[in-house]
């Protein structure tokens, strides 16, 4: 792993005033970490999760009994999650109004850990502006069969067109199956737009190289393939946040890394919530400085 010898110390871990109620409470049986583990774990990274989790509205993946048993997707709520989770009214496509949720400190996150949250998925936008998108993603998502060398190779080459169009990327392992891509953009375009290019993109990587990659939705469509799920660049969707806990055996963590450190990297669930510590080092590091902080416009495409 990276060690820097000008990396700043390490951050205390948050201090909160958020009570988390039954510490003991088993949520991933297979790691063996507990609720309280995982509120740990969340304190401990708040200040290296907040830059990227902070101001935008948010969907939760809630598993109140642990990732074992019954998992729910949460977008919105009127209350319930106390005063440390605030709310942004975002308008629906029926035109009505619906309470979407954000957080803007790490009480936020851990009021919603204590409410049994896991895993914490944003916008593409703040919350202050929540229809002109501050990043795109694309979500390599791997059809079963291929080898994470693979994902990592379509990872680098997608670098290399989106460099060849004038867009600076930076990779994030998912702690899941894959890698996202994620681009920051200075936020200009409204979402159509971003949309209609991170379609456009996908679709020209796909049919210039047809047997690596697809950007269909259909499953069939998918058979052997990379699927570069551009649908992330949607009005209204997500992609999982960096340092983000994910409901999977292991209790693997949602990391970003450098284009150097991904050669060496085996796996999207490389490092885990009891990684605190190597992550907080980590980010503060000179080689992660700067990760997903370019201003720039969409280029013609
Ligand atoms: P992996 O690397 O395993 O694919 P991932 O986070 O990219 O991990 P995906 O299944 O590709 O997982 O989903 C991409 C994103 O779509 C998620 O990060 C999440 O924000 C969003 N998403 C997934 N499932 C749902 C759902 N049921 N409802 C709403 N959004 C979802
Ligand atoms: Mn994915
Ligand atoms: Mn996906």
């Amino acid at each position: 792993d990276v060690v820097d010898e000008n990396a700043q110390p390490v951050p205390e871990p948050a201090q909160s005033d958020v009570k988390i109620t039954s510490r003991d409470r088993v949520i991933f049986p297979d790691a063996k970490v507990t609720k309280g583990d995982l509120a740990d774990y969340y304190a401990a990274v708040a200040p290296i999760m907040l830059p990227w989790i902070a101001d935008r509205p948010i969907s939760l993946v809630r598993c109140p009994q642990g990732r074992a048993k019954q998992c729910f997707f949460q977008k919105h709520d009127a209350g319930s999650f106390g005063d440390h989770v605030r709310h942004v009214d975002i308008r629906e496509k029926d035109g009505s109004t619906e309470p979407y949720l954000y957080v803007d400190d790490a009480d936020g996150i851990l009021a919603c850990v204590q409410m049994g949250t896991i895993e914490f998925h944003g916008w593409g936008a703040r919350a202050s502006d929540v229809e002109t998108p501050d990043r795109m993603v694309f979500d390599l998502d791997p059809d079963e069969g291929l080898d994470f060398r693979d994902v990592k190779k379509a990872a680098e080459d997608l670098k290399q067109h989106l460099a060849d169009i004038g867009l600076t990327s930076f990779p994030m392992l998912t702690g899941g199956k894959g890698v996202h891509l994620v681009v920051p953009l200075a936020p200009r375009a409204h979402w159509p737009e971003v949309k209609s290019f991170a379609e456009r993109f996908a679709r020209a990587i796909a049919q210039s190289e047809p047997d690596r990659f697809t950007a269909n939705l259909k499953k069939a469509s998918r058979k052997g393939k990379i699927f570069i799920d551009y649908l992330r660049n949607q009005r209204g969707s997500t992609a999982v946040l960096p340092y983000v806990a994910r409901a999977r055996p292991g209790a693997p963590v949602a990391v970003p890394v450098t284009w150097s450190e991904l050669r060496d990297i085996n796996s999207p669930q490389h490092w885990n919530v009891r990684d605190a510590d190597t992550l907080i080092e980590r980010a503060n590091s000179r080689a992660l400085s700067g990760w997903g902080e370019t201003e720039q416009a969409l280029p013609d495409l």
